[in-house]
């Protein structure tokens, strides 16, 4: 048999939140395996034990453990009858195949009355791995570790630990609706949330058929990318173009993208209430562009009565960047498409936006309408992984 361990850290254990902790991190493990079948689970403390069907290779189960939030680390064992000889096979199939520079076995037990004691584990299965991959032994910086850990009815056998995504497990914290341009920005803040314990959803305002279709696919590209972390994920497409269309008609160009950005918060926060989110996400950092000065944050914020989360807010766009790179969102968000808010605004729009003139502009639109008309006209993809399939109920 093998299973996946999982290790959380025990930080995250303590207090009275451990219980809420523990199951949600057992219902996201079995969420994101759920085409592969994962068996018992038998948490441990700080370690919980998932039963692995057969079929299914250590890599592939890595390359999904490794997107579990509340993960410190992981490893895939072999569990095998608690006497030498099964120990010894079970490492020597699992180093199979590789070529490190060097190992070393490192063996504990918690039952002392074992015939035998950790050293003696480790000196037979040694032997044994030297045999079959002629490679050194390096007891203090090892590149491949075997680890044995034997208990009174069972041994664990595995290879080194692998790091695991880190945070706390996706809906832990609550859900909240992140706004997802298509830009670099707020695929990075979107992840950095759920890795906080937000469970997303996600808007994207586009400008279609003003506009060409790129920064919806562009959205949908990245809504699936960013679904592997939280198993699912609903991408609510808002048409924005009749808004930005009265916008246009009444409202004079350097107050544009001022006045974009407070009916994008309308809308997300309708759209919020409506999927049971109590919070918004963005990918501002301050200073970033004409409508991330305090000032204009100041003023869009005004618009929504929901906590704007931005988890941005301090970064520099090269650490941003770095980011993206790391999450592979880079290269779908770098992809050419046409932004709504650069639709009809000046090459300087304004930096400090005045209430009372946002509020002159919007007291000549019809608000509630506008939000109300765009709502109507919502379509909802939903992102299943691991299938990755797109549904549109709608
Ligand atoms: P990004 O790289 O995320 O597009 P940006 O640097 O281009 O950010 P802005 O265009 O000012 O900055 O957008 C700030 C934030 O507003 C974005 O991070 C995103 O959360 C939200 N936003 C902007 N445009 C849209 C859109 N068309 N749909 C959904 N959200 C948007
Ligand atoms: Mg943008």
């Amino acid at each position: 048999m093998r299973c996946l361990i999982v290790r959380v850290h025990e930080i995250a254990l303590k207090g009275r939140n451990r219980w809420r902790f523990v199951e949600q991190l057992k219902s996201n493990v079995r969420a994101i395996f759920s085409d592969i079948g994962i068996g018992r689970c038998v948490p441990q403390g700080a370690r919980l034990e998932f039963e692995l069907p057969h079929g299914v290779t250590d890599e592939a189960i890595s390359e999904r453990a490794a997107l579990i939030f509340g993960v410190q680390n992981f490893s895939i064992a072999r569990v095998v009858d608690p006497d030498l000889d099964s120990i010894r096979r079970a490492a020597l199939e699992l180093v199979e195949g590789l070529r490190p520079a060097s190992f070393a076995v490192r063996a504990s037990r918690s039952d002392k009355r074992l015939p035998f004691t950790s050293l003696d584990v480790e000196r037979e299965v040694g032997a044994a791995v030297k045999g079959r991959l002629e490679c050194a032994v390096d007891l203090t910086n090892p590149q491949l570790l075997v680890v044995v850990e034997i208990s009174t009815d069972r041994a664990y056998v595995a290879l080194n630990k692998r790091a695991g995504a880190g945070g706390l497990p996706v809906g832990i914290s609550g859900h909240a609706v992140a706004l997802l341009s298509g830009g670099i920005d707020s695929p990075v803040a979107a992840y950095r949330m759920m890795r906080r314990g937000l469970r997303l959803s996600f808007v994207h305002f586009h400008s279609y058929p003003l506009l060409t279709r790129a920064s919806r696919d562009k959205a949908c590209e990245l809504a699936a990318m960013l679904a592997r972390y939280q198993a699912h994920a609903t991408l609510m497409l808002v048409p924005f173009a009749h808004a930005q269309r009265q916008i246009v008609a009444h409202v004079e160009r350097p107050l544009r993208v001022v006045l974009y950005r407070r009916f994008m918060m309308r809308i997300a926060e309708r759209l919020a209430s409506g999927v049971g989110a109590t919070a918004l996400v963005t990918g501002e950092s301050l200073g970033q562009v004409a409508s991330q000065t305090l000032a204009n944050i100041t003023i869009i914020e005004q618009a929504a009565s929901l906590p704007i989360l931005r988890p941005l807010i301090g970064m520099d766009k090269n650490e941003i960047v770095e980011q993206a790179r790391e999450l592979e969102t880079f290269e779908i968000s770098i992809l050419p498409d046409q932004d709504c808010c650069t639709l009809f605004v000046p090459r300087n729009p304004a930096t400090r936006a005045r209430a009372f003139q946002v509020e002159a502009a919007e007291g000549r639109l019809d608000s509630a309408r506008m939000v109300e008309e765009a709502c109507a006209r919502v379509e909802r993809l939903e992102f299943h992984f691991p299938e990755s399939l797109i549904r549109n109920p709608g």
